[in-house]
C-alpha cells in the first residue's frame, strides 16, 4: 500500500465469504474495490465448509461453476439424523430446482482462494492480507474511510463506501455505533477432526441423544465433528478428565473409535461460541454491513455462509452502477437492507425456534430421547424432506446476479 493517500470507491473490511464475493462482483462490474483481511491467509479452521446449491447457482450464473467443481470436494445429497434410536433423512437436495442438487463440502480456504484468484484478473480489484481495520474515518456524520493496521504501519483509506464484512465480532459495526438485537443461544460447539476410514458410513449425520448432539461431516479422509454442549459448559468439561469426553464421542460415533483415540487432549478441540444477533439498521451514510457483521447466524442448518453470499450478491446488484458512476446515496444502502432483511429474519426465526424447541430440550434430557414431532412427520412423509432441503439449500428469496453487472 502506498503510504500517502489511498482512495477507492469501495473498501471492504473482511475477506470471508461475504467480503470476497462482494469484492469479486464489484471488481467484475468495473468498480474500484479494495478488500482488507486481517489474517495472512485463509487457512483458518472452524469456518464451515458448506457450499450450498444457491451459491453453486450463483457460480453458474458467473460462468465459474465447472472450474469451481474441479476443486476437491464431497457432494452431500441428503442430510441424515438419528434421534435416540430413530434414523431418518431430514433433507433431500436432489429435488431442488437448481443446477446442483447437492451441498458441496469444500475447505473454505479453497473457496475463498478461488474467488480471490478470479477477482485478481480484474484491474479494479485490490486485496490486502494482514491488513486489519481498526477504526472508521468520519466527516460530518458520514463514514468516508477506514484506518487499517498492516505489517508496514497504519494507513488511512478513503472510500465512497465502507462495507463491514468482518464477521460476528465486527469492529466496523461497533465503531459505527450500529445497534444490535441479541437473540441468545443455548449452546456452544466443540469442533474437532477425526480420522475417517473406508469402512465408516458415507453420509453426513447428526446424532441427537439424551444430553448430547453430535454432527459428523464426511470430509474424505477425516470427519469434521461438532459436539454441541450447553452454553458455558466448556470450562466445566475442561476441568474433567479428557477420557470421559473421548468416551462420550465414541458412544455417539462408534465407527470413529480409532480416530477418537488419536485425540490427544483439549488442545485438539476448539470451542466455537454460538451467537445469534441482527443489526437494527445495517447502514449509515457511507457504510453498510453484510453477512455475519449484519446478522450473526447460529450454526443450525449450516446456512451462515449461504446468507453471507446472498447478501453480497444483493449488495452488488443494488450498488454497482451507483458506485461505478460515483452516485452512491444512502437510499441505495437502505435498499440492500430492505432486500435482505426478510430472508435473514425468517432464517434466524427458524434457527432460534430449533434452538429452543429441539436443541435446548435435548441438551437437558436425561431419560430416553423421544424424537420431536417434526422428525416423526419427516420419517412418515418423505415428500416433506423437500422443505428443509429448500430452506437449507436455497434459503428464502434466493438472489441472482444482475446479468448487466459484468462490464463489457
Ligand atoms: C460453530 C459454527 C459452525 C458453523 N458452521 C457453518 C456451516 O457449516 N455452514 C455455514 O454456512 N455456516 C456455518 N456457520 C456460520 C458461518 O461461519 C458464518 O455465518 C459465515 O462465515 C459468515 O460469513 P462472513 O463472510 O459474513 O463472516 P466471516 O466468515 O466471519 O468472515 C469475516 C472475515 O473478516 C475478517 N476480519 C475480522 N475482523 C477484521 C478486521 N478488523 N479487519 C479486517 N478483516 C477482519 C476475518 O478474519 C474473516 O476472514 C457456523 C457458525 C458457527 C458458530
Amino acid at each position: 500500500m502506498a503510504s500517502e493517500k489511498i482512495s477507492v470507491r469501495c473498501c471492504i473490511a473482511g475477506g470471508g465469504p461475504a467480503g470476497m464475493m462482494l469484492g469479486y462482483l464489484l471488481a467484475r462490474a468495473g468498480v474500484n474495490v479494495l478488500v482488507l483481511e486481517k489474517h495472512g491467509d485463509f487457512l483458518r479452521d472452524f469456518r464451515g465448509d458448506t457450499i450450498h446449491p444457491s451459491t453453486l447457482e450463483v457460480m453458474h450464473e458467473l460462468g465459474l461453476l465447472d472450474e469451481f467443481l474441479e476443486l476437491p470436494h464431497q457432494k452431500v445429497y441428503e442430510l441424515n439424523a438419528q434421534f435416540g434410536e430413530m434414523r431418518l433423512t431430514v433433507a433431500d437436495f436432489r429435488y431442488l430446482p437448481t443446477r446442483c442438487g447437492f451441498v458441496a463440502l469444500m475447505p473454505q480456504w479453497d473457496f475463498l482462494n478461488f474467488l480471490a484468484e478470479k477477482a485478481a484478473r480484474y484491474p479494479s480489484f485490490d486485496f490486502k492480507m494482514e491488513a486489519e481495520v481498526i477504526g472508521l474515518i468520519e466527516e460530518s456524520g458520514r463514514v468516508v474511510g477506514v484506518r487499517a493496521k498492516t505489517t508496514t504501519g497504519e494507513y488511512d483509506i478513503r472510500a465512497d463506501l465502507v462495507v463491514g464484512a468482518d464477521g460476528r465480532n465486527s469492529i466496523v459495526r461497533e465503531k459505527a455505533g450500529l445497534r444490535v438485537k441479541e437473540f441468545g443461544a443455548p449452546m456452544d460447539v466443540l469442533w474437532f477432526r477425526l480420522r475417517r476410514s473406508a469402512e465408516d458410513p458415507a453420509v453426513a449425520m447428526g446424532r441427537f441423544d439424551s444430553g448430547r448432539i453430535f454432527i459428523a461431516l464426511n470430509r474424505g479422509d477425516y470427519w469434521q465433528c461438532g459436539y454441541v454442549i450447553a452454553k458455558g459448559q466448556f470450562e466445566h468439561m475442561r476441568r474433567q478428565d479428557f477420557e470421559s469426553f473421548r468416551a462420550a464421542v465414541v458412544k455417539l460415533a462408534p465407527y470413529a473409535r480409532a480416530g477418537v483415540r488419536e485425540l490427544r487432549d483439549w488442545d485438539d478441540v476448539k470451542l466455537l461460541t454460538v451467537r445469534v444477533d441482527r443489526l437494527l439498521e445495517w447502514f449509515r451514510p457511507g457504510l453498510l454491513c453484510i453477512g455475519d457483521a449484519a446478522h450473526a447466524m447460529s450454526p443450525v442448518g449450516g446456512v451462515g455462509i449461504n446468507l453471507a453470499i446472498q447478501d453480497a450478491v444483493a449488495a452488488a446488484n443494488v450498488l454497482f452502477k451507483a458506485l461505478r458512476e460515483g452516485q452512491l446515496a444512502t437510499d441505495h444502502l437502505r435498499r440492500v437492507q430492505k432486500r435482505r432483511e426478510l430472508p435473514t429474519r425468517l432464517t434466524q426465526w427458524l434457527q432460534v425456534a430449533v434452538q429452543r424447541r429441539i436443541i435446548a430440550p435435548v441438551l437437558v434430557e436425561s431419560g430416553p430421547l423421544k424424537p420431536p414431532l417434526g422428525a416423526r412427520l419427516l420419517a412418515k412423509l418423505p415428500f416433506f424432506r423437500r422443505i428443509p432441503a429448500r430452506i437449507i439449500g436455497l434459503g428464502v428469496r434466493p438472489e441472482h446476479v444482475d446479468p448487466t453487472l459484468t462490464r463489457a
